[in-house]
Order: structure tokens, then sequence, then C-alpha cells
């Protein structure tokens, strides 16, 4: 019962961990408190939302409205059943994609919940309750985080719930306050309301999503306010009461009272630490619940122990933590790893989504870099006129003094798509050269970049 790798959670960084073990011809042994493999990225997360995003797109005709109208649908009634039916299907999916490749690789899973009992010793209690021990050489923590739900607020996972009540079963409220201009506030407030769902977002701050770049976010709020979402920046929530009708009512600090049929708390999340026996092996949390390491190996304070993904705080994506699982694995078994990339990109799948690589204009600013931006509409891409696109930019960062490419910042169709092509240039050094000499294929959106690149050309200082 001794393992060289113990991996606590299956999630992105748990799973990559694991499968990079057995790899390095290493023992790995993954427990994961759900019955399946996959995580909150699968279950609740990433591709549950994602999924859901896709189906109301397809079935309001989101994409098409450009031509047709606001009114267009491709389905009239849209309900729970056509929401959940997509889900369904596409987690099924997933999950025996991720069983499979766990068996291929040779990495065994057990389903139970896990806590240290001692620096290199993992009790797992099964669901029927026996209780197994393992060692390990090393023991990674891919645990991930929780909905936070503060006791202020009456939740009852039908109609005042958070993120993860909200997708077990998803159904079309009749009208949806969010609280939270998070990331997962933003895309479920963006996706419900793309529903015709009238949607009231309440976020205690004045500004959200400080990290993205202004131009993008102001280009955002311009176009969820132009579709009749109300806004409420600089509120915060003081409690949450229910009328006679069993609706929720969010009272805010201003004294405006906000009634809806459906309220989703989304105003953070906390690792899922609290049950691991830390205190075990000497590890300390923070408020949050969660884990610092050291940020270039994900070693925590006692080194044989590490600690990948949510549980470790920004950026908390799947993505990246697919990769910090990879590295820590590498690192424990001595593999070696070529330093990470500079830049990763960051996807909000709002409607419309964002996707960003590398430095704001802020940011820029901030550093005292000389820059000029270019800004291409998708609209004046024959590609955006074929698909009947009215929204969309893409803006790019240069330095001034080598025309070195410092940052992409995309909002509309196919941005999370997109920004790969930026990213690649960044990561390599590349210059605004290399968009205007290339070709690019015609008619696409990706086109957008010679323009953008074009637009800041124009305005640059000839050498
Ligand atoms: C609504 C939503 C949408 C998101 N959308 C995106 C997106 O579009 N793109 C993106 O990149 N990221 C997205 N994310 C973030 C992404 O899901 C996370 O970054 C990712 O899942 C984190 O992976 P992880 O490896 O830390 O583990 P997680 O996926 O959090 O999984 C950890 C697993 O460990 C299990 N566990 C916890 N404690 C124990 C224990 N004691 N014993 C055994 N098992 C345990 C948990 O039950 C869970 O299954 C989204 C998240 C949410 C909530």
């Amino acid at each position: 019962m001794r393992y060289e790798l113990i991996v606590i959670g299956s999630g992105p960084a748990g799973r990559r961990a694991a499968i990079q073990a057995a790899k390095l011809g290493r023992s790995a042994l993954v427990v994961e408190n759900r019955a399946r493999v996959g995580g909150v990225s699968v279950h609740t997360g990433t591709i549950p939302s994602k999924t859901l995003r896709e189906t109301v797109l397809n079935l309001t005709g989101w994409r098409e409205r450009g031509f047709y109208g606001r009114a267009y649908r491709v389905k009239k009634e849209i309900g729970g059943s056509d929401l959940n039916m997509r889900l369904r299907k596409t987690l099924e999916h997933e999950i025996d994609v991720l069983e499979h490749q766990f068996a291929r690789n040779g990495v065994r899973t057990i389903a139970g919940i896990a806590r240290f009992v001692g620096p290199h010793e993992v009790a797992v209690v099964e669901p029927d309750g026996d209780e197994h021990r393992f060692e390990a050489d090393s023991v990674l923590i891919a645990v991930g985080t929780a909905p936070y739900r503060p006791p202020h607020i009456p939740f009852n996972d039908t109609n005042i719930l958070d993120s993860d009540a909200l997708i077990a079963e998803p159904r079309v409220p009749r009208s949806l306050t969010v609280v939270g201009a998070g990331v997962i506030g933003l895309e479920y407030a963006t996706i419900f309301s793309a529903l015709d769902v009238p949607v009231t977002l309440i976020e205690p701050r004045d500004t959200f999503l400080d990290f993205i770049d202004r131009e993008i976010i102001d280009e955002f709020v311009h176009q969820l306010r132009d579709r009749g979402m109300a806004i409420r920046l600089g509120c915060k929530l003081e409690r949450v009461e229910v009328d006679g009708q069993g609706w929720p009512i969010a009272i805010l600090d201003d004294g405006r009272r906000i009634r809806s049929e459906m309220l989703l708390y989304a105003a953070g999340r906390i690792g899922a630490t609290a049950k691991l026996g830390l205190d075990t092996c000497g590890l300390e949390i923070d408020s949050r619940g969660r884990l610092a390491v050291d940020p270039a190996t994900f070693q925590t304070a006692v080194p044989h122990i590490y600690a990948a993904g949510d549980v470790i705080g920004f950026p908390s994506l799947a993505s990246t933590s697919m990769e910090q699982g990879r590295i820590a694995a590498c690192h424990a078994f001595g593999a070696p790893m070529p330093p990470a990339p500079a830049y990763f990109p960051y996807g909000i799948y709002a409607v419309p989504e964002i996707s960003t690589v590398g430095l704001s204009e802020q940011e820029v600013r901030e550093r005292g870099i000389p820059c000029e931006c270019g800004i291409a509409r998708f609209r004046e891409t024959s590609r955006g006129h074929i698909m009947g696109l009215e929204t969309g930019m893409m803006k790019m960062i240069f330095a001034l003094d080598d025309r070195r490419l410092l940052g992409v910042h995309i909002i509309g169709e196919g941005a999370t798509e997109l920004i790969h092509i930026g990213q690649a240039v960044l990561n390599l050094g590349g210059t605004l050269d290399y968009f205007v000499e290339n070709t690019f294929n015609y008619p696409t959106l990706a086109e957008a970049y010679k323009i953008a690149a074009l637009d800041a050309w124009n305005r640059m200082p000839r050498v």
C-alpha cells in the first residue's frame, strides 16, 4: 500500500500530475471523494458551464441574431430539460474519456475522502465507511475549492443557490439576480441574459475583472447594458429576504430591493482543505482555505508535499491547474522541466466571450513602457460580415522601441480560440512585423490580427 505519488483530488491538476508520474514510470494513486473522477472542472465548473453556454447559444440562435433580429430563436420555448439533455451527454462522455485515460496509463483511482494521518501517510474513507491507509514518497494536494456560502444568505438550493446547485439541475427562471461580478458570476449572468431572462448583477466594488484591459471591459459593459442587463456596481448585498411567493429579495446597502425568481450567490470560493488533517504534517492554510507554494516547483512548506490547482489561488483555471500538476510531478521525480512560458491566456466564457494574453494597457503604462495600440472591429473583416457580427473587437499593444508584442485582448465571437495566435507570437518574442508580413487565411476572424497590427503601425513613428 505504498505509492510513489498520492494525489488527492482528480480535477485537472491531480489528473495531469498522476498521468505525468505514470509516464515517468512511477506508481500513482488518485483519491477522489466524488463517485466519479473529473473534479469541479468536470462535475460543476468548467465543462458544465461551457456546455450550458453552448446549448443556450445554439437554442436561442444567438449567433444568428445579427442577421435575423433579436427575436430570432431556433427553439421558441427553452426549458430546464433542454439545458439538461446536452449537459448529461457531454459530462458522461468527458468522464468516460478521463476514466479511460487513467486506466490506460495504469493510474489507480479510489473513491473516498482523503486526509493526512502523517506527513507520508494518507487515510481514505470509502463511501461504505471502510478506511484504508496508504503511504507515499510524495503527495499532491489538488483538492480545489467549493463555493463560499456565507451564513447570512438563506441558501435553499432551489432558488437561492450557489454555482454548484445552479448547474446540478439547470432551469430557466423568470428573472435572475447574480451576486458577484467575478468570472463565474459574469458567465452565468450573461448566459441567462442570452436566454432573455432579465438579469440584475450586483457587485460591491466599483470595478470588476481588474486584470482585464479596461477598454475591453468598457466594451463588455456597454454590450450588457445595451441588451438590458441591470448592473449595480458599488452596492453591497446586506441580506436576502423571501417574499410570500417564495421569491428572494436582495436588500442592498443603499436601500434598493431587488426581487427576482432566482438568486445566484457567486461571490468567492474557498479551498477544500478544512478536513485534510493538514496539522498532522505541519501545513497551514490562509483565511480562504488556500495553501502557499513555491511558484516554480509547487512544493508546500513541507518539501515532499505539493499543492496545485485552485487550492493555491490565482489564476484558478483548469488550463493552468493542469500545467501546475504536471510541473509538480516532474519536480517530485527529478524530471527535467523547461521554464514555463512568460504568459498564459485567460478565457472568460461570458456572452460575449473575452480572452486576453500578456500585459493590459494599464500594466504597460505602470511599467513605463512607451507603447502604441491597434484596434480591429470584427465587423471590419469579411468573415465578420458573413457571420453577421455587429460586435467584437481585438486590441493589440506593441512596444514603441522595438515593436515587440506586449499584449492581445479580444472580446467577441471566438475570442478564446483566436487568442492562441497572439499567445504564440508573444511567448516567442515576436513583433508587429509578424502580423504585417504574414498571410492570413481569408475570410477569417484571425485577419483581425493584421488589421489591428496595421492600425497600430499607422500611428507609430516611422524609423
Ligand atoms: C462555474 C465554473 C466555471 C469555470 N470555468 C472555467 C473555464 O471556462 N476555464 C477554466 O480554465 N477554468 C474554469 N473554471 C475553473 C476550473 O474548474 C478550476 O480551475 C479547476 O477545476 C481546478 O482544478 P483542480 O485540479 O484544482 O481541482 P478541482 O477541479 O477543483 O477538483 C478537486 C477535486 O478534489 C476533490 N476533493 C476535495 N477534497 C478531497 C478529499 N479530502 N479527498 C478526496 N477528494 C477530495 C473534490 O471533490 C474535487 O472533485 C471554472 C470553475 C467554475 C466553478
